[in-house]
């Protein structure tokens, strides 16, 4: 197995935030006529976070816009990191830019990446804190609320068990928690909820800086094109070494006819699978970032706001059981502590393992398989000079 690893795409991977911002500056600066921008993310001990962008317009029509977006959970932009480079090394040149402008954003959680943590320093998970309108901070998720007096813990974490792992029982292949099975605790808690930075899957108060720049560039964007496609970069879901397209299911960010005519999920099974919403272990989320596109297109506009997620520790239910249990106990833990140093780092290493996992075979799968996805579609958009 080990001799077909294509070890240069596993080099793309950075050794750090640096680093990675460090490799896209350069890549993208080489290309010519790319408008650079630079958004600084406040910190309360660093004056180095920095969320870029690089925009190309269109040679001479706007029609289509494509735009990639890396790093909205922290320890995943190593992922986004490495996938951008080959963008930019590979099919950037090949691209047929005459009617397509294209935009890549490089780290949207730049404190999240350099400290590897999920969520920003305030704590809000960036990927449920897109509301143009606001409306959505208003809203209470009381499922959430329901599952977390049942079963979340707020002492220091004392196990590498978490709290809630104790009432685990599997019955016919299902995970119970009491009469919770695992997958309604995933669909009543990972879609977010706006109340509590202390419970799972904060989305915040009010746009982060890096959402509210977000917004305000596709309020400017969004008008010139009318076919979208916006790719966001992810890991930590799905089968392991394994690329799934994950689609919310709420229409206004698919369009069935142009995800039909990009995205032939028999002809590129090879290189990703289409996971809907609603299958077991995944979710729909509130204030996604893929929403603020639905949310800020015009009736002319054909959008395809996509996740693209990377299986990391696989999808059995022995995974998903491992991968909750780390996720329950890091939240647990950072907010009230571990009994020991050692608890700490073990979790910690293991959270981050879940959505970076130190293997050059994982590594090349990622790249390969993105490679096959731009390929691919920006071919049937008649857009790749090849
Ligand atoms: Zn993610």
């Amino acid at each position: 197995m080990s001799q077909n690893i294509n070890h240069q795409d596993a080099k793309l991977f950075p050794l750090n935030y640096h680093d990675s911002r460090k490799r896209f500056l350069e890549l993208a600066g080489m290309i010519p006529g790319g408008q650079l921008e630079h958004w600084q993310i406040p910190g309360k001990k660093d004056n180095d976070l920095f969320t870029d962008s690089i925009y190309w317009p269109p040679l001479e029509k706007s029609e289509n816009l494509l735009v990639v977006t890396s790093g909205i959970h922290g320890s995943e932009t190593y992922a986004g990191s490495a996938i951008l480079q080959m963008f930019l090394r590979e099919i950037m040149p090949a691209l047929d830019r005459r009617n397509t402008g294209i935009w890549l954003v490089h780290a949207m959680n730049p404190f999240g990446f350099k400290y590897h943590r999920r969520v920003t320093e305030n704590g809000v998970n960036l990927n449920r804190n897109f509301s143009v309108s606001g409306e959505l901070y208003k809203t209470r998720n009381l499922e959430s609320e329901r599952m977390h007096s049942m079963l979340f813990k707020r002492a220091p974490v004392a196990s590498l068990k978490s709290p809630m792992m104790d009432s685990l029982q599997v019955k016919d292949g299902v995970a119970y928690f009491g009469d919770v099975t695992m997958d309604q605790f995933t669909k009543a808690t990972a879609p977010g909820q706006f109340v509590n930075p202390q419970d799972l899957e904060y989305g915040g108060k009010q746009l982060e800086p890096q959402s509210a720049k977000l917004v305000e560039k596709l309020k400017n964007l969004l008008p010139k094109f009318k076919d979208i496609v916006a790719l966001d970069l992810h890991t930590g879901l799905g089968d392991q070494n394994r690329l799934h397209l994950l689609t919310s299911g709420s229409g206004k960010d698919l369009n069935p006819e142009l995800f039909a005519k990009l995205f032939d999920t028999n002809a590129d099974k090879e290189f990703y699978e289409h996971t809907p919403a609603s299958a077991e272990g995944f979710y729909e989320v509130h204030g996604a970032l893929n929403s603020a596109f639905a949310d800020l297109a015009s009736a002319q506009n054909r959008v395809c706001a996509i996740t693209m997620e990377f299986g990391t520790l696989g999808h059995s239910l022995e995974a998903q059981l491992k991968g909750l249990n780390n996720f329950v106990a890091e939240h647990q833990g950072f907010y009230n502590g571990y009994a020991n140093a050692e608890l700490k780092s073990a979790i910690e290493k293991e959270c981050f393992e879940r959505s970076y996992p130190q293997s050059d075979e994982w590594r090349a799968a990622v790249v390969s398989a993105s490679r096959g996805l731009f390929k691919a579609v920006c071919r049937r958009a008649s857009i790749l000079k090849d």
